[in-house]
């Protein structure tokens, strides 16, 4: 049950109720859009509806399966014949609404609210989850050589996305894990700046960020490339962003604090003089969410441990010229880290 039984033991209640569904893929093995899990000390349930039967009893391990037609009643009639009189629930993923409902037909039971517990564990994958990871990483990789053999002036940052996304499925993706971003010239500046109707122009720096789904794993990159000569001012504002990245990567190791990795990334860029240019925290955890804990940023209370698996993504963006980030995604280990995005870091001109 990957931890919960002693999360049980920690808030001392008799049962964890579990809504969130990446939460309840992580704990049971199913893959469905439509679940919650109770889990005491000796039993867990799945509760789905109809579409699932097979499919729930084919994935789930450790949990038995019942089905609801109406969800709250059959929660509530399995709670009363597990004899729960302490429940934790989810607070960071239930809405105003479903609260009241919920202590409307649990009454007699006393609601205990947990926040994020289960997204804590998350944080730091098991094996299995590292090698699904890999591959996701591995197949995001593959993208990026398909990338660089499309980009190039003249093209419109719209149908390279959709070319790249296209081989992404071929190769065997799930999906996206977000938008893909390709931001050319000036549209670099907008971190976030998803593929456009814009012709990339010979002379621009383009950011491409992009990550795929794969077996329910994420995986996130960026690289920024230029369109035919680099300016000196476009090289040396790369070689900024690639030196702080590489020293943010340089600190990564467990028992360091994640707003750390974020300094270190920043102490750099403000001494070149682009400080008040990069905005966001230096990075993120990555699993079955594309951002997860822990998160890594100047308000980060987060310490690193080993298995965890985080982005390392600074970046300059200066609004009327354009953006340079650089994005690579790693696993703590034991006394450090170690890479799992691959494609190289030399500016590349195309
Ligand atoms: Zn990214
Ligand atoms: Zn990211």
């Amino acid at each position: 049950m990957r931890g919960l039984r002693e999360l049980l033991e920690k808030n001392a209640v008799d049962a964890f109720f579990v809504t969130d569904i990446k939460n309840i893929r992580y704990l049971s093995g199913f893959t469905g859009s439509t679940a919650y899990a109770i889990v005491t000390k000796d039993a867990a349930w799945l509760v789905t509806d109809s579409r699932y039967t097979a499919q729930a009893k084919a994935e789930t391990k450790g949990f038995k399966v019942r089905l609801f037609r109406k969800a709250i009643e059959t929660l509530r009639e399995l709670l009363s014949e597990l004899k729960v009189k302490t429940l934790a629930f989810e607070s960071n993923n239930i809405t105003y609404d479903n609260l009241l409902r919920l202590r409307k037909a649990f009454k007699g039971i006393r609601l205990k609210p947990v926040s994020n517990a289960i997204q804590r564990l998350r944080a730091v994958k098991d094996g299995d989850e590292v090698g699904l990871i890999r591959a996701s990483a591995a197949l995001l990789d593959e993208g990026y050589k398909r990338a660089e053999a499309i980009l190039r002036p003249g093209v419109v940052e719209r149908d390279a996305a959709l070319e790249i996304e296209f081989s992404f499925r071929s190769m065997g993706a799930e999906g996206l894990a977000f938008d893909t971003i390709i931001a050319s010239g000036e549209r670099g500046a907008l971190p976030h700046g998803k593929a456009d109707f814009k012709k990339i122009k010979k002379g621009e720096l383009v950011v491409v960020d992009m990550g795929v789904l794969k077996d329910g794993y994420n995986s996130d990159e960026t690289r920024t490339y230029c369109m035919g000569k680099a300016t000196s001012e476009q090289k040396k504002v790369y070689e900024v962003v690639r030196g702080a990245q590489e020293r943010a990567l340089q600190t990564l190791k467990p028992g360091v604090r994640a707003s750390v990795v974020d300094l270190v990334a920043r102490q750099h860029i403000e001494k070149a003089g682009y400080g008040r240019y990069f905005g966001h925290g230096t990075g993120h955890g990555v699993g079955l969410d594309i951002h997860e804990s822990p998160g890594i940023g100047p308000l980060s209370k987060d310490v690193l441990r080993e298995g965890m698996i985080v982005t390392v993504e600074p970046g300059i963006y200066i609004p009327g010229w354009g953006g340079v980030r650089i994005e690579d995604m790693a696993l703590v280990v034991k006394g450090g880290f170690e890479v799992i995005t691959t494609t190289s870091k030399d500016l590349r001109c195309l």
